[in-house]
């Protein structure tokens, strides 16, 4: 789950970590507001959205001016200005996609005087089981290019869990980032703060781009990009209170309302499957067969009638579906069951697509012979081979 930028500065100054002093603004007023409450002279109007390159991003909008999602503005009604041109409009960024996100936030932040501008993140390393700290003197600019261009410039070590974050750690960074004197110090209490906040809040991942040394020699956090573990969200409700519907893509939002696990993919084949096991075999033998899935989708062992036909109305909700496979293995859930909810969501949905149906497992004889006699054109499938020719061939010869 994702958080707002000036979510995410809140929760790591709970943890001591220097962040600048800002509040969000959702009209002009509120922005003039924050921004006298500030002081100035220089404050920062910044597009809340959850995809980065704001700053180099640009609105669609003509009347949105010129600039990015990030500007300076040197007086109250500048900040005015700049958010009255940016609330409401659709900024396009790397990140956002052609399509873009509409701005319905603001942070109203004190400007910076920047001296250098630095990388830095912590993510769960899946290899070591451990949390990696990634840090670089190449911030403010695509870490990914970095990356690819001058892996030199990039230091990865991950910290063991059973002995926690210690001050050596914070020293590699420091020296890595060419830090000196007071930062050196200031480095080692950041790095401690930013591992505590990761660990506590089960985050997935945590990026501060740019973390910077000031005019005056301090470091500062001025972008924080913070990610959490959706699996661990029960014992985090501080967390799931500063979720932002409106920035999910509404298919999921609806999914994980009907407790399904469903991420949309940019294929043509929907997936309804039972298992997440099965959901990647389903994906990969769609592949195999020379097509590409449109999303994956796990029902889960128990699945009802109701969350099939949710299931179903989710996949059609998809413009790119042009056919769907239907891949259930009945264990905990009978195969006549299943067939009946299929039958019943095909028939509400008044399905103009391709369907084909694999089903195995408890009363799967039962199961077939519902679909058999229901009227509905299901092409029934034996197997999961089968069943992958079967709906890439029906969806190639609509095309
Ligand atoms: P994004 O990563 O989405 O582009 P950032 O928050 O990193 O957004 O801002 C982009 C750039 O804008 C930063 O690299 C920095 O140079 C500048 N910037 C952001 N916040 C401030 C601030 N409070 N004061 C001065 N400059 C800022
Ligand atoms: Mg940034």
């Amino acid at each position: 789950m994702n958080v707002h930028e000036y979510q995410a500065k809140a929760i790591l100054k709970e943890y001591g970590v220097p962040v600048p002093k800002g509040h969000a603004a959702f009209t002009p007023e509120e922005a003039f507001a924050v921004a006298k409450e500030l002081g100035g002279p220089i404050a920062v109007v910044k597009a809340q959205i959850h995809a980065g390159g704001r700053g180099k991003g640009s609105f669609k909008e003509p009347e949105a001016g010129e600039k990015g999602g990030v500007r300076i503005a040197k007086s109250f009604d500048d900040v005015r200005t700049f958010a009255d041109e940016m609330l409401g409009r659709t900024l396009v960024t790397v990140q956002t996609g052609p399509e873009g996100r509409v701005v319905k936030r603001l942070l109203i932040e004190e400007g910076a005087a920047i001296k250098r501008e630095l990388y830095l993140s912590f993510l769960v390393d899946r290899a070591t089981s451990r949390v990696a700290v990634i840090a670089s003197t190449e911030g403010g600019m695509d870490i990914e290019e970095v990356a690819h261009d001058a892996p030199e410039k990039i230091l990865t070590f991950s910290i063991d869990p059973a002995s926690g974050y210690s001050q050596f750690h914070g020293r590699k960074v420091a020296f890595e980032l060419g830090l000196e004197g007071d930062q050196v110090k200031q480095c080692v209490k950041l790095i401690g703060s930013l591992y505590k906040a990761f660990v506590e809040k089960d985050m997935s991942q945590l990026e501060i781009n740019p973390l910077i040394v000031t005019e005056k020699g301090d470091l500062v956090c001025l972008d924080a990009k913070l990610n959490f573990d959706s699996n661990a969200l029960y014992r985090h409700p501080e967390i799931v209170a500063l979720r932002d519907l409106e920035e999910e893509d509404p298919a999921e939002v609806l999914a994980s309302r009907y407790d399904l696990s469903y991420v949309k993919l940019d294929g043509s084949i929907g997936c309804l499957v039972n298992g997440a096991g099965l959901a990647m075999a389903t994906m990969d033998i769609i592949k195999l067969y020379g097509s590409e899935p449109a999303n994956f989708l796990d029902v889960g062992g128990g699945a009802t009638k109701e969350k099939v036909t949710e299931a179903f109305k989710i996949i059609l909700s998809d413009p790119n579906v042009k056919g769907i496979l239907v891949n259930i293995f009945g264990g905990i859930m009978r195969c006549d069951i299943i067939a009946e909810g299929i039958i019943a969501a095909a028939r509400e949905m008044s399905l103009k697509v391709p369907l084909v149906v694999r089903l195995e497992g408890t009363n799967v004889e039962l199961g077939k012979e519902i679909i058999r006699n229901s009227g509905l054109a299901v092409i029934p499938a034996d197997n999961l081979a089968d069943a992958a020719e079967k709906i890439v061939a029906e969806v190639k010869k609509a095309a």
